[in-house]
């Protein structure tokens, strides 16, 4: 899949310090793991199989955090997209259930701890992530991811409605909040990881597309344009920009856009009245409102594209107004400097997929939205179980074979359009 939003100028990429791109494939080379894509799963994935002992190779098609984990929010969540801890025991059973809910609990505080680990700079501010709620509904479900979570032994709190009104500046019911969460600039980490990986041994190839695999006696073979890498394990950690490498793949998930925005640096005077604290915050509309600061105090938010916010003028429009309803301090004119799009993997139940494709080839990620602090979890989990650290059994979700979306042609561009019915049921208690 072409992704289209490759290069284009945005906040975090701005902000950032600069990386010197790592040189295409060039020849025939032979690794124990090759991580094929260079988000934050694949990142993730090489760290953790480096760690484990193992030589590892990335082929970016682009460049690392090209796609969705340089460009996303920057959001650092550690709760589940949608769901409760209870919810996903449901499904899983009690061992992979648990399983996963610590690793989600624990997610924010291992990116904030890999930050720490390489002494990266992701302008990050981890001081706690809130979860407000707008309606009666959401607020009973926002006190029982609250509750679940406190009773799991997680480092979370309720704010009443004056203490989440106050604290974000805009009217709330209520909500919690997860105190080990927070904000970072992603493209900024991206960056860093890079560095890091590469410091760790592990050997990056950018603007280099996987075109093709081949099972040959050597192992798998996985072809670019201008070389190929041999490898016993390989890991696709290709999200929504998974193509035809693997067949059937992209048919087991949705890509799903969206855009950022953000406001001009915000006076003193304005930010005593938001969002207090500094801290992160996303609440419960399906068509989903969050915000942050960046490091220089400029309001970061997003929203969901419908048919003509693909304009850029519209979708700035959009944020603006859905910043001063939401804030009633932005009251004087205000000006969103920063709009950008980003395309992220959706799937219908939004749990994380876990594929074995064949021996010695596995596909991991698929985070619905809620993949910063996850991937780099689940990232460092698959590259352990490549490098033979884990079996199949020890893993944070069950293995599976591809599960593919039925309808999925219909399903994806539904998804995509479901703004307006978002907007109604947001109205709802
Ligand atoms: C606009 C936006 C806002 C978001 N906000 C948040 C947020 O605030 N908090 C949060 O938790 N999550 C957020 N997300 C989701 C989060 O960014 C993603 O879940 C996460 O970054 C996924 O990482 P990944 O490594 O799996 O995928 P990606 O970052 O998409 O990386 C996949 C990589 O694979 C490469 N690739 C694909 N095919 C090939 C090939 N054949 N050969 C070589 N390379 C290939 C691509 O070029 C790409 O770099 C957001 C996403 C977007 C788009």
């Amino acid at each position: 899949m072409v992704n289209d939003d490759w290069k284009t100028p945005h906040l975090w990429r701005k902000t950032a310090a600069q990386r010197k791109t790592a040189p295409r494939l060039a020849g025939d080379l032979k690794t124990d793991v090759l991580v094929v894509g260079g988000g934050f799963t694949g990142m993730a994935a090489a760290l953790g199989a480096r760690d484990s002992g193992a030589n590892v190779i990335m082929l970016e098609g682009n460049e690392i955090g090209s796609a969705s984990s340089g460009r996303n929010n920057g959001l650092v969540i550690s709760h589940h997209s949608k769901a409760s801890p209870s919810e996903f025991e449901a499904v899983y059973g009690r061992t992979v259930g648990g399983r996963y809910n610590c690793m989600v609990a624990d997610a924010a505080g291992v990116a904030f701890g890999l930050m720490q680990r390489f002494g990266i700079d992701a302008h990050q501010v981890q001081n706690g992530w809130i979860q407000p709620a707008h309606t009666d509904t959401t607020l009973k479900r926002a006190r029982q991811f609250y509750e679940e979570w406190q009773a799991f032994g997680a480092a979370v709190s309720w704010l009443d409605r004056d203490a989440v009104s106050t604290r974000i500046g805009s009217p709330y019911l209520g909500g919690w909040m997860v105190e080990n969460s927070g904000h970072i600039n992603p493209f900024a980490l991206t960056i860093g990881l890079a560095h890091a990986l590469e410091q760790e041994g592990a050997t990056i190839f950018e603007n280099t597309r996987a075109l093709r695999i081949e099972k040959t006696d050597a192992g798998w073979r996985v072809h670019s344009e201008a070389g190929s890498v041999t490898a016993d394990e390989v890991v696709l950690a290709t999200n929504a920009l998974s193509g035809d490498l693997w067949p059937g793949l992209k048919r087991t998930l949705i890509p799903f856009r969206v855009f950022q925005a953000a406001t001009e640096p915000l006076s003193e005077e304005v930010r005593a009245q938001i969002l207090i604290g500094n801290p992160a915050v996303s609440d419960m509309r399906n068509d989903l409102r969050y915000f942050h600061y960046d490091r220089d105090y400029r309001l970061v938010s997003g929203a969901t594209h419908t048919l003509w916010h693909n304009e850029a003028d519209r979708g700035r429009a959009k944020v603006e107004r859905l910043l001063r309803k939401a804030f009633p301090a932005l009251r004087t004119p205000l000006t969103v400097q920063e709009y950008w799009h980003g395309t992220f993997a959706i799937v219908p139940d939004r749990r994380p997929r876990l594929y074995r494709l064949a021996p010695g080839l596995v596909f991991g990620g698929v985070y619905s939205g809620r993949g910063v602090a996850l991937s780099l979890s689940l990232g460092q989990e698959i590259g352990r179980w490549v490098a033979g650290r884990r079996m199949d059994g020890d893993m944070p979700l069950p293995v599976t074979d591809m599960q593919p979306i039925r309808f999925h042609g219909i399903t994806a561009g539904l998804a995509n359009r479901m703004h307006p019915v978002h907007r109604l049921l947001d109205r709802g208690k």
